[in-house]
Parts: C-alpha cells; sequence; structure tokens
C-alpha cells in the first residue's frame, strides 16, 4: 500500500520561519515542501548543491551549502539563513548520514564521523538558533531526527545507534533547559524509511523482512515523516516537549 499524498488542509505555519538541515533530499525535503506547503518560510542547509537549490527553488525558500561537520561554517551558514528569513521559529535538525559495520570492527574513526555528523551539529545549530529565538523575545520549536535505532538498537550499527541514543538525550535537555522561554525540543525517531540512505545495500529480501515488522506491513516513505514533523512545528503541538516520537508504522511501541 503506498502513503496518500499530503493533504494540507489548513495553512497552520504562516507566518512562520523554518530552517531545515540535509533539506536537499529524502526526508529533509519531505520536511522543506511540506512546511513550506502549511505556509512557512523555508530555508534549507546541505551539503548536496544541485538538489538543495531545486528543493529551495520549489518552495521559493533559500538554499545555503554548508557542510555541517565543520562547525563554524555550520554557525555561518545557519545565521545567514536566519538574517534572510528575519528570524526563526522551527529549527529541522534532519542531516545524518548512516554506516554498517560490525561491533567489534567499528574504527574509531567512523564512530567519531558518526558523532560529528549526526549529533554535534544538533548542538551548534540548537545554540545558535535558540539564542536568536529568546533575543527576539522567545518561542520557537526544535525538531531533531534521530531514529528508532537510538532507541532500540541496531545490529551492525552501534555507531549509528549510539548517535541517535546521543540526539534523543541532546532533546530532553534542550526542553528541559529552554521551556522557560517557551521553546519546544521534541524528535522523531523514524522506522526505515525508503529514501536514499541505505540504498546502496538494500535488497527485496531486507524490504519484504522489515515491512513484516510493522503491522501496518509496509516500509515508511518520506511524507510519512513529514506529515508528523509539519504536526510539531505548529500550534497543535505547543503543549509537547521533551517528546522521541516514533514514526515506525508499529516496528517500535516504546
Ligand atoms: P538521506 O541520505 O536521503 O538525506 C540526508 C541528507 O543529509 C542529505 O541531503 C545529505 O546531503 C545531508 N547531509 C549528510 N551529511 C551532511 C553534512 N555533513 N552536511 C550537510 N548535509 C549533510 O537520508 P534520510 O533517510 O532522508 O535521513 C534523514 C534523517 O532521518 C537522518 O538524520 C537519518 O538518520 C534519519 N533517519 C532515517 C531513516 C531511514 O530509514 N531513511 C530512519 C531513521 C532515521
Amino acid at each position: 500500500m503506498s502513503t496518500p499524498p499530503v493533504t494540507a488542509t489548513a495553512a497552520r505555519l504562516t507566518g512562520k520561519r523554518a530552517v531545515v538541515t540535509g533539506g536537499a533530499r529524502g526526508i529533509g525535503a519531505a520536511i522543506v515542501r511540506r512546511l513550506a506547503a502549511e505556509g512557512a518560510t523555508v530555508a534549507l542547509l546541505d551539503l548536496l548543491s544541485d538538489p538543495g537549490e531545486t528543493v529551495a527553488a520549489d518552495v521559493g525558500g533559500r538554499f545555503v551549502p554548508v557542510d555541517l561537520s565543520d562547525t563554524e561554517a555550520t554557525r555561518a551558514g545557519l545565521a545567514d539563513a536566519m538574517d534572510d528569513l528575519g528570524g526563526i521559529d522551527i529549527l529541522v535538525n534532519n542531516a545524518g548520514i548512516l554506516r554498517f559495520s560490525p561491533l567489534l570492527e567499528i574504527p574509531v574513526e567512523d564512530w567519531d564521523l558518526m558523532f560529528a555528523i549526526n549529533t554535534r551539529p544538533m548542538l551548534v545549530t540548537t545554540q545558535v538558533a535558540a539564542r536568536r529565538m529568546i533575543r527576539d523575545g522567545g518561542a520557537g520549536t526544535i525538531i531533531n531526527l534521530a531514529s528508532m535505532a537510538g532507541k532500540a538498537g541496531g545490529a551492525g550499527q552501534a555507531h549509528y545507534a549510539a548517535s541517535k541514543a546521543a540526539v534523543i538525550a541532546l532533546t530532553r535537555v534542550t526542553a528541559l533547559e529552554l521551556g522557560c522561554h517557551g521553546i519546544t525540543a521534541n524528535c522523531l525517531c523514524p522506522g526505515y524509511v525508503l529514501t536514499e540512505m541505505g540504498a546502496d545495500t538494500r535488497t527485496s529480501e531486507d524490504m519484504e523482512l522489515w515491512s513484516s515488522y510493522s503491522p501496518l506491513g509496509r516500509l515508511g516513505e518520506p511524507d510519512d515523516v513529514s506529515a508528523v514533523a509539519a504536526f510539531l512545528a505548529s500550534p497543535d503541538a505547543a503543549y509537547l516537549t521533551g517528546q522521541a516520537f516514533n514514526v515506525t508504522g508499529g516496528m517500535v511501541m516504546h
């Protein structure tokens, strides 16, 4: 069964200014398009210039080329995007990478790389964006992309799973410390979503097996995740903070 088409019936995000990292493709691009469809003005940060420019042009937004593993470039790129938007109401920390390796063979360089891309930039962007939110009078929301691996682990993905568990913890601390400014922070824990991530090793047997783990009998599509991100970005989610929401088709229920 395929995902129903996006049907944003209300412009819940009119007047909101959003920045999405890793917005050039996959889940991030779906989030950019969905936030824009609901009325937000969106800027995206990514390594990939051609698809990044295309997504930005499609939504009338701004593309900022940034390698998020470079802390100074990340600070400067986000500041540039926020200046262009005139502020920031919604930060979506989505960019990430996945590597597979048996636990006993993970090179420490790969461990460090995973945290340098999946986790550390979220601290940096949260610091830069939250300072601006507070300076501009408070309020705002931060949405971090974790993974079901951050809760359930994942054989062959120790470094990825650990980096995503850290994202869940960072999100909880963000909620605890910034709630007094009216800033909420939540994370999404997608299951198996059909994107470029993992595509090079994906087999039809894998897809059949993982589909069978969902009571819905299918894998996720980027729009399954973007719909939940748009909800979290909207006033409908005003009283949610510090949560880690599974978007797994029921593969994970805790
Ligand atoms: P994807 O590989 O299709 O997209 C990731 C995006 O992040 C790309 O546009 C890429 O260029 C960007 N990116 C990667 N490294 C970067 C860097 N150093 N600087 C700037 N941009 C960089 O992956 P996706 O499936 O869309 O994943 C999006 C998020 O969702 C990731 O955080 C991922 O861990 C998480 N997630 C994905 C799945 C899945 O099954 N696809 C499951 C759980 C969680």
